[in-house]
């Protein structure tokens, strides 16, 4: 393999039903700084059903090229399809780097398009950096996320990574980017299309996504289950909403959608509450990029005063209905 031929870093676009998954805006981001560190070019990778109206919106968020790919047979996700359409474009222009959102969808075609390209994935990245020279240094946590491990691809290309939501920056979204877009010629093999999707039945979701509210309220071990009414209570005053540590979650008092960490969500609101959660690393993982966060902890030695903005040693459970009250007050209620 010569390296020297690989060039470009390329993101591969998910969107569902014509509409972009934010990570993908995200990877955009930070693919469009590594593709200035390298002097090359960032490319978008988009394939579905009636998906061209979105080639815009990636050039807004910094592609330079976007690859397009429309047929029927892609409207709803299926790896071997997926694959199809996508395998082609990176076997033929070789890519130096591929970026893919850390999603359900991603996860599962990442490792077979590698596998394809005969070349290594770093799975879950939470950071990732590059040389001039173009050397991807990808770092994610590793040993049950004790540590945190920096994983280079020295002999293959393309060096690939998949990218866990939440945690890169997307670019200002500028309309007068100007960027090319490229129809990707398709042809499937059709007698590998062994499944197709025969009926979609979706869950309702009442609550807002923990990944998109700008107040968490998150509750530890230290919140006993009779007292976290009293946190969505606080959640709705602040227009906020309910999150948890893995502990509450395993301890079935709340859904595992709104588990924030390592094994749950990144999240990023503008104001974290952390109210008795001690901040092992692997929660902090998931949070620490929040804007403002306020800890109340009984145990001043808690780890979790470390990245807290503001912290608070004492009882969360006679604490929050105190703040209830402040807030109420100061509505006038
Ligand atoms: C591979 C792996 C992945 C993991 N992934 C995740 C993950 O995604 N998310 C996650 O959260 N964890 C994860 N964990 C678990 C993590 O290591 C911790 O065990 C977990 O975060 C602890 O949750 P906690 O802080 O709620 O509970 P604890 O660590 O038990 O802390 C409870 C805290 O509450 C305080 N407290 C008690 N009562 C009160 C009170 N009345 N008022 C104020 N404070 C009080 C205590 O002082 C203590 O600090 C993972 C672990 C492993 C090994």
């Amino acid at each position: 393999m010569n390296i020297e031929e690989y060039r470009h870093v390329y993101v591969i676009v998910e969107q569902r039903e014509g509409i972009l998954h934010p990570v993908s805006l995200q990877l955009l981001g930070k693919g469009r700084e590594i593709a200035d560190t390298t002097a090359s070019k960032l490319i978008a990778v988009l394939v579905g059903e009636n998906v061209s109206g979105l080639t815009k919106e990636l050039i807004y968020h910094g592609a330079d090229i976007v690859y397009v790919g429309e047929s029927a047979l892609l409207k709803h996700y299926l790896t071997e399809n997926y694959l199809q359409a996508i395998y082609p474009v990176l076997r033929d222009h070789k890519p130096n780097i591929v970026l893919v959102g850390a999603t359900s969808i991603g996860r599962d075609l990442a490792p077979r398009l590698a596998a394809k390209l005969n070349t290594g994935l770093t799975a879950d990245c939470t950071r990732l950096s590059v040389t001039p020279e173009g050397s991807l240094y990808m770092t994610r946590p590793a040993f049950g996320g004790n540590l945190m491990a920096t994983i280079i691809c020295p002999d293959h290309r393309p060096q690939m990574s998949t990218v866990r939501p939440g945690v890169m920056h997307v670019m200002p979204r500028d309309e007068k980017r100007q960027g090319v877009v490229v129809n990707i010629p398709l042809s499937f093999d059709q007698s590998r299309l062994k499944v197709s999707v025969i009926d979609v039945k979706k869950e309702k979701v009442n609550k807002t996504k923990i990944e998109d509210a700008k107040v968490l309220v998150s509750a530890g071990r230290g919140i006993p289950k009779e007292k976290l009414e009293s946190l969505e209570t606080l959640a709705q005053e602040l227009k906020g909403s309910v999150s948890a540590s893995r502990a509450v979650v395993d301890a079935g008092l709340l859904d595992a959608s709104r588990q924030v960490g390592q094994t749950g969500k990144t999240v990023r609101p503008d104001v974290y509450f952390a109210l008795g959660i001690s901040g092992a690393i692997q929660h902090v993982a998931g949070m620490e990029e929040s804007k403002l966060i306020i800890a109340v902890n009984k145990d001043k030695t808690a780890p979790i005063f470390g990245v807290a903005d503001l912290g608070f040693v004492g009882d969360a459970t006679k604490l929050v209905p105190a703040i209830i009250d402040e807030i109420r007050r100061q509505k006038g209620q």
